[in-house]
This record gives structure tokens, sequence and C-alpha cells, in this order.
């Protein structure tokens, strides 16, 4: 089968009215709302390196976006569309159907038009997917604004996915495979969080990248984590390693103000979010339990590592 019989019968869908041009001609085309600023991503993904090789297709495709709509969630901005880069090894309908299917299913929940993209063959089975959301003009939320006295915020539950990754028959296998982009929370935060990252390689990793750009350090309560009942029967040490260096969680990770957050949850949230710790001016990441400083160790993912 064609590349374009491929287009057609999986990719071609109609796009939503606020697209000009999409799937079908050269590039597509579209009107940028007035004021706004385009707010644009790339992430991919690499058969049996960022999904195990038996994930459903279905999950897959769900997943490419989703992680897209984080990065796009943590800047606050409101998704729009996407592009998909797609290399396949060969043209299997049944993948291709689950795929596709996987990939609308998360578009469609999260109002996202597939716009365009390219259909190549390659050993390796590989999806790009690029991200566009709009942001009111300055508003979008980068990671370098983190303040001395911030709280430092997590949404949802964090170390699901690696738990899920080292147990796949477990229900928590959903969590790697079907990660929520925090579309909703990510755009709630403008104007309120000072900084802000999504969660993919890990809590202490993500949350550093904060600390660097804004040049401060942050103490972090480890009673405090936000953690799946399934955790405890596990030894803190091993909850300690999923939570803070798992990584595939997509939660946001942002630093608000005492009084800004106290904004954020007078409104009405779709996911729970929890205070872990505060922003210091001493650098780096430090830890304390129940109040007392703790030494911890625990080792994060590396590509080229
Ligand atoms: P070109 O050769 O001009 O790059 P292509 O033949 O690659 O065009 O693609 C034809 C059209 O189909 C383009 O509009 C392109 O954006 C779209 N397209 C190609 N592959 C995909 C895909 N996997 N998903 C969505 N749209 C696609
Ligand atoms: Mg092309």
């Amino acid at each position: 089968m064609a590349e374009f019989s491929v287009i057609d019968q999986y990719f071609h869908r109609p796009a939503s009215t606020s697209v000009d041009l999409g799937v079908g001609d050269d590039s597509a085309v579209l009107t940028p709302p007035v004021g706004q600023q385009l707010v644009i991503c790339t992430d991919t993904l690499v058969a049996g390196r960022h999904f195990p090789l038996d994930t459903a297709a279905h999950a897959i495709g769900w997943k490419s976006v989703a992680v897209n709509l984080s990065d796009l969630a943590a800047m606050g901005a409101t998704p729009h569309s996407i592009l998909l880069a797609l290399s396949l090894p060969t043209v299997n309908h049944d993948w291709l159907a689950g795929f596709s299917q996987g990939l609308f299913d998360c578009c469609n929940q999260f109002g996202v038009s597939l716009i365009g993209g390219d259909t190549t063959q390659s050993p390796q089975l590989t999806i790009s997917v690029t991200a566009l959301g709009w942001v009111e003009h300055g508003k979008a939320v980068t990671r370098s604004g983190a303040q001395v006295g911030d709280y430092v915020v997590v949404s949802g539950q964090i170390g699901d996915a690696a738990f899920g990754l080292q147990h796949l028959a477990h229900p928590l296998r959903n969590r790697l495979d079907y990660p929520t982009p925090r579309c909703q929370l990510g755009q709630q935060l403008k104007g309120l969080a000072s900084s802000m990252i999504d969660i993919s390689d890990g809590l202490a990793q993500d949350l550093g990248h904060i600390l660097t750009a804004s040049g401060v350090g942050a103490r972090l309560e480890l009673s405090q984590l936000p953690r799946n009942p399934a955790f405890s029967e596990l030894a803190l040490e091993q909850q300690y390693q999923y939570i803070l260096a798992g990584g595939d969680d997509y939660e946001l990770c942002f630093t608000i103000s005492a009084q800004n957050y106290q904004k954020l949850v007078q409104q009405e949230l779709n996911v729970m979010t929890t205070i872990i710790g505060t922003i210091t001016q001493e650098s780096g990441l430090t830890f304390t339990q129940d109040g007392k400083d703790h030494q911890l160790h625990y080792q994060g993912y590396q590509h080229f590592a």
C-alpha cells in the first residue's frame, strides 16, 4: 500500500474550523488568534525506548499526542493542533487502525486537530509529534521564574508510571500507557505560577531544571510526596526512587506564591495539587522527612548515559 493511501485511510480526518488548511497540501495554514503567541514543541517516541514493545497500538497513538500536549500545558498554552511524522517498518493495518484511533481519541479529548505530517518507511518504529498551541502575549509560564519562599507544588500522583513500568501486569500500567496531559490546570496556572515544568524524566531531574533556570534551590518534605496507595507495600527508599527518579508521569510541577496558591485552589480543578516543599536561596535540592534533614540516594534516567 502506498504512502498516500495510508495517509488517506488513517490520518485524513476533518480538522476544526480554526484550521484554514489541513492535511492534503504541501503545508498547513493557520491564522493565529489576535494578541496570542504561538507555542510549539516536538517529542519523539522510539519503540522499546519510550514504550515497552508490547504496548498496544492505541496506547502508542494516545501517548504520542499526550506527551506533547503536556509540554504545551507546562507553558500555560491552549493546545490547538499537531503534526505527525511517522516512520513505520511495515504497513500493518491492525496496528495503524489502533494507533490512529488512539491518536484521534487524545486529539478529540483536548480539542486538537491533526493538520499534517510525514509518513516514511524505516526499520525502527518511530513517532514524532509536533504540537502547536496559543498563549496570550507574554503570558507563557517558563522554567525561570521561581522565587525564594514560593511553594513547590505537583499535580496528581508521582511515580505511578515508573511503578507501572516495573509491574507491567499491574493496573498502574495504565498510567504509563495513557498519561493525562494537564492542559486545563496548566492554563489555570497562567498568571499565577512563577515557573512550571512537566514531569517526564522524574521529579528530581525536572524540578532541577526549574532550580537551575531560576538560580534557586528547593527543600522537599518527603512525607508530603503524593503517591499511589499501591506504594505502601514498598520500602520507603523504593518509593522515593519511583517518585523522584521515575519518569513518564506527565504531571505538572510548578512554583507559586502562597497568595497565588490560595487563588488557584479557589477555582475548580480537575486534578489534585499537593504542596511538596519550598524554594530556597541555597542552590540544590534538599530533603526533609517529618521536618528533619534526610539524605537520599536515587538514580535518574538519562539518554546517552
Ligand atoms: P510532501 O511530499 O509535499 O511533503 P506528503 O506526500 O509527505 O507531502 O504528504 C501529503 C500530505 O499529507 C501533506 O499535507 C502532509 O502534511 C500530510 N501527511 C503526510 N503524512 C501524514 C501523517 N502521518 N499524518 C497526517 N498528515 C500526514
Ligand atoms: Mg513529505
